[in-house]
């Protein structure tokens, strides 16, 4: 009997693996045609002004609406493209949508300081990386200080060496730098002193206890006295509650992203949004 049990456990656990692997494979390869197939958009949230709720600048999110299976998550399909390489051509194409559209917002007459690309630690770790990325805003004709780049912690880490002299090259185009999901990678912050940072995204994991669990506002106001000493900006992520907001505003927190404000939205939907959004320009 307990032979058949473990036996039946084995059955009860491979079909469900075996399907988990066949998932990604499928994934994979179906993600290899995703961009020629024009199967991938960006969405675009905005980070807003805690005082005025002004919109400040714009971070572009990729989406994937798969033919048959709808939309797949980029938290699904990013690590996927991650392991397989395929992350570069994604993400080299997401910074080109992004600048385009910024200068197409731009040339409207929107009055958008910034746009904020997420990219892979395999991105960065090509060598001619930054002489690209100035060649596409030279090509749409945005100011470099209009583009902020996140990285996030784990991908800073991945090779720090490596990274802190791409980044390095990247600050010398006048791109600002975000570290994003910012508390949730590492222990240490000595290698914050390496990196020409401009910006800490504090990761929605310490915002989603605020203001009432005392860890989460411990570390919240960690981060903030570290970003005060080095200079940093802070862009706290998923304020999804008014209380929350109040506190982060209480703190001196200028800017912030998160449902309560703005979903990421398609170009079109935001467009209404972007009028006059800053009268101070
Ligand atoms: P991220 O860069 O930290 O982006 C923030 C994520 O939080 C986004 O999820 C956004 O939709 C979500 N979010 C924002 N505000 C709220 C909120 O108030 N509540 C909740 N529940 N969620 C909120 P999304 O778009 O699913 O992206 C997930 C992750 O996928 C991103 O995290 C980023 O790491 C990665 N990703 C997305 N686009 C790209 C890309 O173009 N390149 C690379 N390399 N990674 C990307
Ligand atoms: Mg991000
Ligand atoms: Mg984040
Ligand atoms: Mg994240």
């Amino acid at each position: 009997r307990a032979q058949r049990e473990g036996h039946g456990q084995i059955h009860y656990f491979q079909p469900e693996m075996h399907q988990t692997v066949q998932r990604r494979v499928r994934l994979e390869e179906a993600l290899k045609v995703a961009i020629d197939q024009e199967e991938l958009r960006v969405c675009y949230q905005p980070q807003v002004d805690l005082e005025s709720g002004a919109i400040d600048g714009l971070e572009a999110l990729v989406r994937w609406h798969h033919p048959e299976w709808g939309l797949v998550s980029p938290g699904e399909f990013i690590p996927i493209a991650e392991e397989t390489g395929l992350v570069v051509q994604i993400g080299d194409w997401v910074l080109e949508q992004a600048l385009a559209q910024l200068a197409c917002w731009r040339s409207k007459g929107y009055p958008l300081r910034r746009v904020s690309v997420n990219v892979a630690a395999a991105q960065l770790q090509r060598e001619d990386w930054p002489r690209y990325v100035a060649a596409v805003l030279g090509r749409t004709g945005v100011p470099a200080q209009c583009l902020e780049l996140e990285i996030t912690e784990e991908g800073v880490l991945a090779s720090l060496e490596e990274t802190a002299e791409t980044m390095t090259r990247l600050k010398g185009l006048d791109i600002r730098l975000a570290i994003d999901d910012f508390g949730t990678g590492y222990s240490s912050l000595a290698y914050l002193k390496q990196l020409p940072v401009d910006t800490l995204k504090v990761d929605k994991a310490f915002i989603d206890g605020l203001p009432g669990v005392e860890h989460d506002r411990s570390i919240t106001e960690a981060i903030l006295a570290v970003a005060g000493t080095l200079g940093l900006d802070v862009v706290p992520e998923g304020v999804e509650e008014e209380a929350q907001a109040r506190w982060l505003r209480e703190k001196g927190v200028r800017l912030a992203q998160g449902f309560l404000f703005h979903r990421p939205q398609d170009p079109e939907q935001l467009a209404p949004h972007l009028n006059g959004v800053h009268p101070d320009g």
